[in-house]
């Protein structure tokens, strides 16, 4: 059975007034144990196994000009994560949208960051079994947010490899979105100490993987190649795979050496915190002459365009 979806009319008439400490929460609203609060209000059991043990799924979908883009994708991923994770929600698909929508409505943000996570949550008996666990429900909806700030996405940004290896997918499951980040924030670290903006690291073979919340991409005779191994398959990424068909650019999954990268005539990363973004630094090898590749700065523009095409976009329905 599925529980209700408290309407819009039962939310909090004044989020703003609720608004506590602006420094430590951005203007939103989440919704959590069955209710629409203002971020600052939104709070978890220290003893939520999320917290304890990254036991958690999460996915994140962007709205921009109030409209959110491909959520139907976003929702797949989070449903496939919740089933293998052996999770439960009380909600169906139509609830979870409509509490989403609800969030970013109420939050009033015409273009946003929107946040859908289970967690293992805990027991009433604080057992040890995660079978006795009730999960928990929580989305939330901020301001919008990017990988790359405005300066970074007119130049392109700088990233350094690190010698950090990704945590193997035969221990977690890099398809079903999640916090085990330790690889990725330690590989932030070592990109900084060595002057870079941001990280890659490396697979367990030794490949290029990911980075800190992104997917990467190499451009080499106008052919495009991303990692195959070892990553979230993004939805930003699909999303280049479905641009490339449309324009008929090659494009393949496949694994990419650190030298590959280095020698590309374009890279890109991608995100829903941001989309498609240039790369014109890897170490200390400046990629297409420092400046925006034509087909990266192509794809960008097709990537933003088709947030307008219904085909790929869900209103978001204000009060
Ligand atoms: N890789 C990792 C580890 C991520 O956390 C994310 C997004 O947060 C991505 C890649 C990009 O995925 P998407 O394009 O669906 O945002």
């Amino acid at each position: 059975m599925n529980s209700p979806v408290p309407e819009l009319s039962a939310a909090l008439p004044n989020i703003d007034e609720h608004h506590t400490d602006r420094r430590c929460y951005p203007h939103g609203v989440a919704f959590m144990d069955g209710q629409y609060l203002p971020m600052s209000e939104a709070k978890l059991s220290v003893l939520d196994w999320g917290l304890l043990h990254s036991d958690a799924t999460y996915d994140t979908v962007h709205v921009w000009k109030g409209k959110f883009f491909r959520l139907d994708l976003h929702l797949d991923r989070f449903w496939a994560g919740i089933k293998s994770l052996r999770m439960n929600l009380p909600y169906g698909r139509n609830e979870l949208a409509a509490i989403l929508n609800n969030c970013v409505a109420l939050s009033g943000h015409r273009s946003a960051y929107v946040e859908m996570i289970c967690t293992r949550g805990s027991s009433p008996t604080f057992s040890r079994d995660p079978r006795e666990a009730e999960n928990r429900f929580i989305a939330f909806a901020v301001p919008f947010g990017s990988v790359a700030n405005e300066k970074q996405l007119e130049r392109g940004l700088h990233v350094a490899v690190s010698e950090t290896v990704r945590i193997p997918p035969s221990s977690v499951d890099p398809t079903i979105k999640n916090y085990h980040w330790l690889d990725l924030v330690k590989g932030l670290f070592e990109a900084y100490d060595a002057g870079g903006e941001t990280a890659l690291i490396l697979d367990t073979n030794g490949h290029i993987a990911e980075g800190p919340g992104f997917n990467v991409f190499l451009v080499k005779r106008r052919s495009l190649r991303t990692p195959a191994f070892g990553v979230l398959p993004g939805i930003t990424r699909r999303t280049v795979f479905d641009l490339c068909a449309e324009i008929g650019l090659s494009v393949v999954a496949a694994d990419v050496t650190r030298a590959e990268l280095k020698e590309a005539d374009e890279v890109f990363i991608t995100s829903t915190a941001g989309g498609i973004m240039p790369v014109t630094r890897i170490d200390d090898a400046t990629i297409s002459q420092g400046q925006v590749g034509s087909i990266t700065r192509r794809l960008m523009d097709l990537y933003w365009q088709k947030h307008d095409d219904p085909a790929w976009s869900t209103a978001v329905v204000y009060p």
